[in-house]
């Protein structure tokens, strides 16, 4: 019995890898049905809304218990860095991008490889916060990734071939790619880091075809965008906004503003979610004003790159926080009715609710324990209300050569940093993985320098607690209720998933992969993967089995910018795999 039941399995394997290999072309349909779909994951976000919710229920709080490896891949070399990235899985094959722009494609049911592609890397990149990459897109025969030198590569899907590589920016500049891009109605669209360098930040779609641009978004006011047809600008395809109007002098010409965490699409507004980073320097005190579009979550028509609506969470950031979190839409029913809605939670500490429509604000909560730099946020416009001497002083307030140091909570890695929250529609809670942390901040006198580190400030980050960093959160967004907590010693640096099996999943960097109950936050399961992890996870059915899989390997941001918490932390092992579990079909009715 049990060697025909073998036998049936690699029959059927062998058959779906030979189809796979055909044209089975990724559809704009596809892309749609993404968060509904079980047999596949085609989204960065599981899902255009982002919202990392899956409707499967085959492994759920009672079985969790009996999920096992699968396989492991090795991403291999001495190239083994922080591993931020989501894999997408597509007829049995999984696509995964690795650290130093790496991808490859593995056989989903075996971990075999079927290609490898690596990016040829100049000498002078400069990625602020290790050399991550945090996923792919795929559609039609191709899978797209962004590169450390700013690059977008377009591969074949099933041979891994170049098919066109596009220069989204000037490496030199310090741009960088390492988010996911996403591919909407036909056009591929990526955001840029380099906010530390004092880039421009910009959004930009591609046709995804043939790589040619066919509009470009800035994000820093004053900037204009344009829209290309066969190469060339449209005439009357402009869009912008007023130079100076927020900014001082000539200081938006290097305003930072990054959109390095990339963004979120939602089909039933045809609209665009992108954030942005930090104004630069990040000495706020040269340069007063809002300093728009920086610190925002900004709303973007998809067909010509026009602003629709922007909501800034922190006007004149003077702290590094980063406004890039993912907005995740949502249906919010309360009162009676449905709001078309949309959550962030910001590195600046506060969860927001927002219209999705029109940008409006609908509430706001923290979701840390502590917040230093605000006393709230104001009802109406959810713009905060600065706390005093919350801000780092003006160097030209004392010796010219440094301000005052404060202590600000959260440090400017954030309440909760790039990596993804979940929400789920049966829980009706968002999923987040957060830290607490506080930092002593300074400024310091600086000037541009094309390719230089562009900040004005000094700082050292601390642990607010002694037994915990890291806090997994399940926060309720009609309330602002904080509805579980799950501690862990080391700060979180991994997404998270949640599941209509009534599951949570997310990585420790101590090496875990865990799974709580999405309703107590209870831990159910746990499996350490050899390193920690800060990837995201994802689940999908094959072969009537239902699959997780997740990126294991230590890095990112923490270990290079994290200071005393960097000590905390420095004796994890790196690494560099995929690990794809699975519940066994023995195990799904198992008690
Ligand atoms: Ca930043």
């Amino acid at each position: 019995m049990r060697s025909i039941a073998i036998g049936k399995t690699f029959a059927a394997s062998a058959l779906a890898l030979a189809v796979s290999f055909g044209a089975h072309a990724v559809t704009d349909q596809d892309l749609l049905n993404d968060h509904q779909s079980i047999d596949s994951v085609v989204t960065y976000g599981m899902g255009y809304q982002g919202q990392r919710y899956s409707p499967m229920k085959t492994l759920n709080t009672k079985n969790v218990k009996y999920l096992q490896p699968a396989w492991a891949f090795s991403f291999g070399g001495e190239k083994q860095r922080g591993q931020e990235s989501q894999p997408l899985i597509k007829d049995g094959v999984m696509y995964v991008t690795g650290s130093y722009s790496r991808m490859w494609a593995v056989d989903a049911r075996t971990g075999q490889e079927l290609w490898q592609y690596d990016a040829r890397l100049p000498d002078g990149i400069m990625p602020c916060c290790d050399v991550i990459n945090r996923g792919a897109a795929i559609y039609g025969d191709k899978v797209y990734f962004g590169t450390l030198d700013a690059k977008l590569v377009a591969l074949n899907k099933d041979t891994g071939k170049v098919v066109w590589i596009k220069k989204v920016a000037d490496y030199q500049e310090g741009y960088a790619i390492t988010a996911a891009p996403i591919v909407v109605n036909g056009k591929l669209i990526t955001g840029v880091s380099g906010g530390e360098f004092g880039i421009v930040g910009k959004v930009e779609a591609y046709d995804a075809n043939t790589g040619d641009l066919v509009w470009t978004r800035p994000t820093v006011e004053g900037h204009m965008g344009y829209v290309y047809k066969d190469g060339k600008k449209i005439e009357n395809g402009i869009s912008g906004g007023e130079a100076g109007k927020t900014w001082p002098g000539d200081m938006w010409k290097t305003g930072g503003a990054a959109t390095w965490l990339g963004g979120t699409y939602d089909p039933e507004t045809d609209t665009l979610f992108f954030g942005t980073g930090n104004p630069a320097p990040w000495n706020s005190h040269l340069r007063p004003g809002d300093n728009l579009y920086s610190a925002s979550r900004v709303a973007i028509d998809p067909n010509d790159g026009s602003i629709k609506w922007h909501f800034q969470t922190t006007p004149n950031d003077g702290w590094d926080y980063d406004g890039v979190n993912e907005l995740i839409s949502f249906d919010l029913k309360e009162k009676g009715k449905t709001i078309k809605a949309a959550a962030t939670a910001d590195r600046n500490g506060f969860f927001y609710v927002l219209n999705r429509e029109d940008g409006s604000f609908i509430r706001g909560f923290p979701f840390v324990d502590t917040i230093s730099w605000a006393t709230g946020l104001d009802p109406k416009t959810g713009r905060p209300i600065l706390k005093e001497g919350g801000r780092p002083g003006n160097p030209a307030d004392l010796d010219g050569e440094k301000g005052e140091t404060v202590v600000a909570f959260p440090a400017f890695l954030g309440g909760k940093n790039w990596m993804p929250m979940a929400y789920s529609p049966d829980t009706e809670l968002f999923y987040v993985p957060s830290n607490e942390w506080s930092m002593d901040i300074w400024n310091e006198p600086v000037s541009y320098k094309k390719g230089a580190a562009y900040l004005g400030a000094g700082f050292t980050i601390k642990p607010a607690n002694d037994d915990f960093i890291g806090v997994l959160r399940a926060m309720d967004p009609k309330t602002g209720k904080e509805v579980w907590r799950q501690n862990n010693p080391a700060p979180l640096w991994g997404g998270v998933m949640t599941t209509a099996g009534g599951l949570v999943f997310t990585g420790t960097p101590e090496g875990f992969l865990k799974a709580f109950d999405a309703k107590t936050g209870k831990e159910l399961w746990k499996f350490n993967t050899g390193s920690g992890v800060v990837g995201t996870p994802v689940t999908w059915e094959m072969d009537g089995e239902q699959f997780v899989s997740v990126a294991s390997g230590w890095g990112g941001a923490v270990p290079l910018w994290g200071g005393e918490v960097a000590r905390v932390v420095k004796d994890f092992n790196q690494g560099g795999m995929v690990w794809t579990f699975k519940l066994p079909k023995d195990r799904v009715a198992a008690k």
